[in-house]
């Protein structure tokens, strides 16, 4: 595996693989890498013949109050984990922008709720990321997580109105063994919290079960079995506008956000 931190490098090489026609997967990433991360670049291996994952903590998608500063780090241990999951190319920039970078890439609509509610610059942040590092590193296709639902739906609207050609592919939501859902994140939770949060994946879950075609009959019912310090959201939605609905006739996302101190954490499944 080859570690570029150079953005002038990244791109040379990438424009070597184009001319040569090369299939180039790419899984980008802020590191701290979990068994979610090592799933999705496991599965893009399978279908890429040149494989590239990057590391970057992007500060455009963090908000002024967020935790840009503390975001858990590993480098080492990361670079580990790429080799041994197939990676060819670990992309880890110092910095990804010029110094007059004057860029802004805006998806509208689907990023105004939820997530867009709660962290109002933050899609912006994500687009604008993705977007150089798409052009950098030239892929063929790209994988997001279906963990960040809604960020998988905005990158992909992005990609597809700008004709950028590059596949995004939707990787699979990792659980740990009891459930929670993989986050770089679920480090920062106490004990209690953590266990806390399991009630969360249950309340998903019995709300998937439930026969009740009615939305608000099972988000009241998600609502009380989630043990949280707040709950920013929780939604039944159209897996592509997002949009909420109130009856479950077809396939849909329940999707929901809870807090734990200063922690949010996402989770959805597909109900419906
Ligand atoms: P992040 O490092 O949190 O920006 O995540 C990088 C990529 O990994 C994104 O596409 C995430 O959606 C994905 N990801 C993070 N956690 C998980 C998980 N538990 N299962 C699947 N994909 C994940």
């Amino acid at each position: 595996m080859r570690i570029v931190q150079s953005v002038d490098e990244m791109h040379d090489l990438a424009l070597s693989w184009r001319r040569q026609g090369r299939e180039v997967g790419f899984v980008p990433t802020m590191g701290y890498l979990h068994r979610g991360h090592t799933t999705l670049i496991e599965l893009m291996r399978a279908r890429s013949e040149v494989l590239v994952v990057s590391i970057y903590v992007n500060p455009l998608q963090f908000g002024p109050t967020e935790d840009l500063t503390r975001y858990p780090r590993d480098p080492e241990g990361d670079a580990a984990k790429c080799a041994a999951a197939g990676c060819d190319v670990l992309f880890m920039p110092n910095n990804l922008y010029p110094s007059d970078f004057r860029t802004t890439v805006s998806v509208r609509d689907i990023t105004t709720r939820w997530e867009g509610a709660h962290r109002p610059t933050h899609f912006d942040g994500v687009a604008t990321v993705v977007c150089r590092l798409f052009g950098l590193v030239q892929p063929t296709a790209a994988m997001f997580g279906e963990k960040d639902y809604q960020q998988y739906t905005v990158l992909r609207s992005m990609a597809r109105d700008l004709a950028m050609g590059i596949e995004i592919v939707p990787g699979p939501l990792v659980r740990d063994e009891d459930g929670l859902a993989l986050s770089s994140r679920n480090v920062y939770l106490s004990p209690d919290q953590r266990r806390r949060a399991l009630s969360l994946h249950r309340a998903l879950f019995q709300m998937r079960a439930m026969t009740d075609r009615s939305a608000a009959v099972r988000i009241a019912a998600g609502l009380e079995a989630i043990d949280s310090d707040g709950v920013d959201y929780l939604a039944i939605v159209d897996p592509d506008s997002l949009e909420p609905v109130d009856i479950i006739d077809r396939p849909l996302r329940a999707i929901l956000v809870a807090r734990y101190g200063s922690v949010r954490l996402l989770d959805n499944v597909a109900i419906g």
